[in-house]
């Protein structure tokens, strides 16, 4: 069969590649694939940055963000022929951890968890794929292809339920959101904002293309610009840029006892601007948690799919800005001027 393949830490190394089935070891439900999505974590490993092959192989399988139709559900579980599913990333580690022995794998202290299409597991850019039961999230049915964001909509219910219980540690009824970055993890952490009934306010840097009219359609406020210059002192702060400046002007801007969300992962930058200790002030001055996320574990997944089966279909469709061919896999990973997510669709869902 055919699957889109890397040569970890090599760059230039991606190919469509003849692979062989997908080994029974890997699970007992067998998927027919029919998209996968793609983000920076695939151009990182395509790029030599980033990935790890499965023990004893050179080249890992592409792809995390899956969705599939169910060929053989396998003799065990609720799994039924035909389902959508999508797979879990990440395994605990076999130590394992606390966290890891508890199935909180994403909170993963000893960093020897495994995860597929990026760390010593293939992924799913491939035309089959395997998985155990227990780690497919079967897929409401009516989200179609939409299924395929599922991955990165785990990632904001996790960094949502982290707002909120470090929340809990006062009073506390958070009414102002603002999201940083507008690109799918920004745009699925504003829905979810306003699925919470919450003033959602999305900041980019683009005055044009899809994003300001998909932020109106959530009833939010679009910014360009700095985060001084919203207007107001956000209760909690979503911040998916991973830009250096960005998270300084987040955390300088924050409200008084709120949270700021870190979820994007960045280096570099200036490091001209307000001194550490001025910038640890005013965090200390008001109450201000800074929380890092990132990765979910099974209850983030079901409760991602909760937020996409009541979201509005027609909108998560407009997330879905490109498909492309597995052949054309390299035009998937070229990010254009008005792409928010792009899939390489292998089949109809
Ligand atoms: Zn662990």
């Amino acid at each position: 069969m055919k699957a889109i393949t890397v040569e970890p830490k090599k760059p230039g190394t991606a190919r469509l590649d003849e692979v062989p089935e997908p080994d029974p070891r890997d699970g007992s439900v067998l998927v027919q694939a029919i998209a996968v999505g793609v983000c920076g974590t695939d151009a990182e490993i395509v790029e030599g940055k980033y990935g790890w092959a499965p023990p004893g192989k050179t080249r890992l399988v592409l792809g995390h963000e899956s969705l599939g139709r169910v060929v053989d559900p396998g003799p065990r579980g609720p799994l039924q022929e035909g389902d959508l599913v999508v797979g879990i990333v990440r395994r605990p580690d076999p130590v394992p951890c606390p966290n890891c022995a508890v199935g909180e794998w994403d909170m993963c202290r000893n960093g020897q968890y495994t995860e597929r299409g990026i760390k010593e597991i293939d992924g799913f850019m491939s035309e089959r794929w395997r998985i155990e039961p227990e780690y497919a999230m079967k897929v409401e049915p009516s989200l179609g292809l939409l299924g395929v964001l599922l991955e990165p909509t785990t990632v904001v219910t996790k960094a949502w339920e982290q707002v909120v219980t470090v929340g809990q540690r006062a009073f506390w009824e958070p009414q102002t959101v603002l999201v940083t970055g507008a690109g799918p993890i920004g745009l699925l952490a504003a829905l979810i904002g306003a699925q919470r009934g919450m003033d959602v306010h999305v900041l980019d840097r683009v005055e044009s293309g899809p994003k300001p009219q998909l932020v109106r359609d959530l009833g939010a406020t679009y910014h360009t610009g700095a985060i001084a210059d919203v207007g107001f002192e956000p209760d909690v702060i979503i911040e998916c840029t991973g830009v250096g400046q960005v998270i300084k002007d987040a955390i300088r801007g924050i409200g008084a006892g709120g949270v700021v969300c870190l979820t994007g992962v960045g280096t570099g930058g200036s490091t001209i601007g307000p001194a550490v200790a001025d910038v640890a002030a005013a965090v200390v001055l008001k109450n201000n948690v800074v929380v890092g996320s990132v990765n979910a574990n099974k209850r983030h997944w079901y409760k991602a799919g909760q937020v996409l089966a009541r979201a509005d279909h027609a909108w998560l469709e407009k997330l879905v800005t490109r498909r492309e061919a597995p052949e054309q896999f390299d035009q998937a990973l070229q990010r254009e001027a008005d792409d928010i997510k792009v899939v390489v669709q292998f089949g109809e869902a």
